[in-house]
């Protein structure tokens, strides 16, 4: 079947004008695919965060299922207008919640993972000539609990119902023109990727870039759906997420991303001796918080200083686990730093180029940007920095790095 699943964001569908520019888009993708149009939308503009702080004003700890029951209403507005809305142009359109449209998760409210999408009644729909048009973000238990699954969780939806419907493709509508090299808000010379491999893509996800859910990526990675990421603003081409060979990659740097949100701490003079780490990362783990880098630094042979970074949200917790730990084992010290940030490096083609981290301390040095801590994997490379320079440090890494591969001949692209 020759048939398209369509995405659009909470920004895409923020008042009437813009659910009716929708409706209009969605209509001339039916015209394209007579076989079948499926839309999965989010909630209008902030209405999550709005219902969220409903929620906030009720109670410190609302339960987890009241939450679920409240968020999913968020985006029933959004389907049923945008219904009306593709109505009004003469179009057969229905709108269907998760429960409706068949996607059952597993039982855990607000973080839900869908195990099951029952294709039976879209397609039933499709045939019938309808636009399906289905509730981002949400689904139902076997037993018809209604759950959500977490914050940004659309994007799931909507790849995850390409995947069940073989879609060969699911496009996202965003209010960019699809994935950059990094945020072109702080570095001018940033551009518009034409395609990235998933890999890449879940890499940049997890780091920082906001424009698609971690969860998506992986979901689009298990099923060979690919994604286009593109604006709901105009009609050019974005980005395509997909399975991309190594041969393909000319550049070993796709993309620089900072995660501003996060803080660090450190334990002074730790005894050297075997069961400290498990004991602290074990406290840690148990109260809930992770880690993200950890560095041990040897003072001597007696002992150690062991850093690590969390969120920002975290650093509390932490702090007090750190300093109960720091108690029982008679360190002298923990020090913490609630400005810290995060900047990275992503690239397939990191592999099997040598010196790419060494270009990226350099490209810091010569900035005088000092780099607290370094973590790496095969495809990224990651730094921690003050705060206040990680603006500086994407600008210098990105000019070091990307290249504008439209303006040049790809034999220029490698370092
Ligand atoms: N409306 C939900 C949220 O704001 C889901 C989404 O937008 O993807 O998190
Ligand atoms: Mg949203």
């Amino acid at each position: 079947m020759n048939l398209i699943v369509q995405k659009f964001g909470g920004s895409s569908v923020a008042d009437v004008e813009r659910i009716r520019h929708v409706a209009r888009r969605v209509a001339d993708s039916k015209d394209q695919y007579p076989d079948g149009v499926v839309v999965v939308v989010s909630a209008m503009g902030k209405t999550t965060d709005r219902l969220v702080g409903l929620a906030r004003d009720i109670s410190s700890s609302p339960s987890a299922r009241e939450m679920d029951m409240l968020l999913a209403t968020g985006e029933q507005v959004s389907i049923a207008l945008l219904s009306m809305a593709l109505q009004e142009l003469g179009y057969k359109a229905i709108s269907l919640t998760g429960a409706q449209a068949g996607i059952i998760t597993e039982n855990l409210h607000t973080k839900a993972k869908i195990v099951n999408i029952d294709t039976v009644a879209i397609k039933k729909l499709l045939a019938e000539g309808y636009i399906v048009v289905v509730a981002g973000f949400q689904g139902t238990t076997a037993d018809q609990q209604i759950t959500t699954l977490g914050r940004g969780g659309s994007d799931t939806t909507a790849v995850a119902l390409a995947g069940a419907l073989e879609a060969p493709v699911c496009e996202i509508y965003t209010d960019v023109d699809g994935v950059y090299t990094t945020d072109p808000n702080v570095v001018p010379q940033a551009h518009k990727l034409s395609e990235i491999s998933y890999e890449e893509m879940l890499e940049l996800a997890q780091l920082g870039a906001k424009v698609l859910h971690p969860r998506s990526v992986e979901c689009a990675k298990k099923y060979h759906t690919a994604i286009h990421v593109r604006s709901s603003f105009n009609t050019h081409e974005g980005t395509y997420v997909k399975a991309m060979k190594d041969l393909e990659i000319h550049r070993p740097v796709t993309g620089v991303t900072s995660d501003l949100r996060q803080a660090k701490l450190a334990i002074r003079e730790v005894p050297d001796k075997p069961g400290i780490a498990a004991q602290l990362f074990g406290a840690l783990a148990q109260a809930n918080v992770s880690v993200d880098m950890i560095i041990q630094s040897v003072n001597d042979n007696l002992t150690n200083d062991i850093a690590f970074t969390v969120h920002e949200d975290d650093l509390k917790s932490a702090l007090n686990i750190a300093e109960q730990v720091a108690r029982d084992l008679g360190a002298p010290e923990v020090i913490h730093d609630p400005e810290v940030a995060k900047v990275s490096i992503v690239g397939v083609g990191m592999i099997g180029t040598p010196g790419i981290a060494a270009a990226m301390f350099d490209a810091l040095a010569q900035a005088q940007i000092n780099i607290q801590m370094i973590s790496t994997s095969e495809i990224k490379i990651s730094c921690v920095v003050a705060r206040q320079e990680v603006r500086k440090a994407m600008q210098v890494i990105h000019d070091k790095f990307v290249i504008d591969e439209s303006a040049v001949n790809s034999d220029d692209i490698l370092l």
